[in-house]
């Protein structure tokens, strides 16, 4: 069992951030800029949704070859004009992130680990050949977006301002070859918790048929291509009853690795914790990281390791694993309630373990719980 090593990412996450009124201000609003009247938002406000409304500007910044990035704005939030050739469109050159801005009880709103997303948005341009945006510049985009659309940031507790940073090619040709000009953008959206169900059990659908990563392909990159190979398995699983997907490794069809979209751990009757070692086609999930200190924190052992889907299936029939859940960003951490899979399916009990990972978890982004490791980041 190796002890606890940081990875590249959580390395790249304790690099020191600049404060948010160091980097505010590089992206300028533009003076035509037309915001929602104050009724329209409030309507929004008091009908949180998930992903579905927008705030009133995203910023923007472009890149070419020969400018580098240039053009740091905070255009209205709206449509974009794109070439039909652009790469993005045919060859899929994208990246993108997921973080949210929180409000505490005093008003004050902060991000969670915005570092450990810069440094990852870096590393999936560098897997997808883009051109990788300063993590000053990331920060700076943040931070200048939040505080033009604040009003946005929910004031209840499971409501945030989701944010959305993505990077994609939109040089014009069809040449496959990386694109030679790029397009970020932020946008954000305030949302509600992200499912409707709340702190519900999910029913996964574990699949044999499909993989959602090899080796040596993009499984650790955060890119839309991922997600598009996982629409059909989703829909699917969801025809036959399940919420979700859980994809086992591609070489040998029996290790679990993760949902489409979020990390899963293993809580033990004995009280070990574990979740799948980072093979280099499972995404690194920051709530991931995040859990496994917290677990540790509190004293529990957590192994990064292989799991066998088979032993596993059978330790949760005779009782040796008794609680699961899935975790991101987006949802923060799900319980997993029944695991169906191709000849059988299992169910797992709702947990102490997975409540207090939560608690913890959702306790210091909101500003309740103290935050030992320097993860928050005050915007304003
Ligand atoms: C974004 C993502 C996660 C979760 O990452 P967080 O940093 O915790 O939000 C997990 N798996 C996949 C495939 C993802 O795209």
């Amino acid at each position: 069992m190796t002890g606890p090593r940081p990875t590249t990412l959580e390395d790249a996450a304790t690099l020191p951030a600049p404060t948010a009124d160091t980097v505010q201000g590089r992206y300028l609003t533009d003076a035509t800029s037309q915001p929602r009247s104050a009724a329209d938002r409030e309507h929004i406000m008091q009908n949180l949704r998930f992903g579905a409304d927008f705030s009133d500007h995203m910023a923007s910044a472009r890149w070419t070859a020969d400018t580098g990035w240039s053009d740091l704005q905070l255009l209205p939030y709206g449509p974009i004009p794109l070439d039909p050739s652009a790469n993005v469109l045919h060859y899929a050159q994208e990246v993108f992130e997921g973080l949210k801005a929180y409000r505490h009880a005093d008003g004050s709103i902060w991000l969670f680990r915005p570092m450990f997303n810069a440094g990852r948005l870096a590393a999936s341009c560098r897997r997808m050949a883009l051109p990788e945006l300063p993590a000053e510049d990331f920060l700076a985009s943040l931070v200048d977006l939040i505080r033009t659309d604040h009003e946005y940031v929910p004031h209840i507790e499971g409501g945030s301002l989701y944010l959305r940073p993505f990077i994609f090619g939109d040089g014009a040709g069809l040449g496959v070859k990386p694109s030679t000009s790029a397009r970020y953008l932020c946008i954000a959206s305030p949302s509600g918790p992200y499912f409707k169900n709340g702190f519900a059990p999910v029913s996964i659908w574990v699949t044999q048929q499909y993989h959602r990563a090899g080796p040596g392909g993009i499984g650790a990159a955060k890119t839309g291509g991922n997600y598009a190979a996982s629409l059909l398995p989703q829909q699917e699983a969801q025809a036959q009853g399940y919420e979700q997907v859980c994809y086992l490794d591609s070489v040998h069809g029996t290790n679990l690795e993760e949902l489409g979209g979020m990390n899963v751990f293993v809580v033990r009757a004995d009280g070990k914790v574990q979740t799948p070692r980072l093979t280099g086609t499972i995404l690194e999930g920051g709530t991931r990281s995040s859990i496994i200190q917290l677990l540790r924190d509190a004293g529990r052992q957590v192994e990064e390791t292989a799991i066998n889907f088979s032993e596993l299936a059978e330790d949760i029939r005779r009782g040796a694993v008794t609680e699961m859940f899935a975790c991101g960003t987006a949802a923060v951490v799900t319980p997993i309630g029944r695991l169906g899979f191709e000849g059988g399916e299992v169910e797992l009990s709702q947990g102490t373990v997975t409540q207090e990972v939560y608690g913890t978890l959702t306790g210091i982004q909101y500003g309740r719980v103290e935050d030992r490791h320097g993860w928050m980041y005050r915007v304003m």
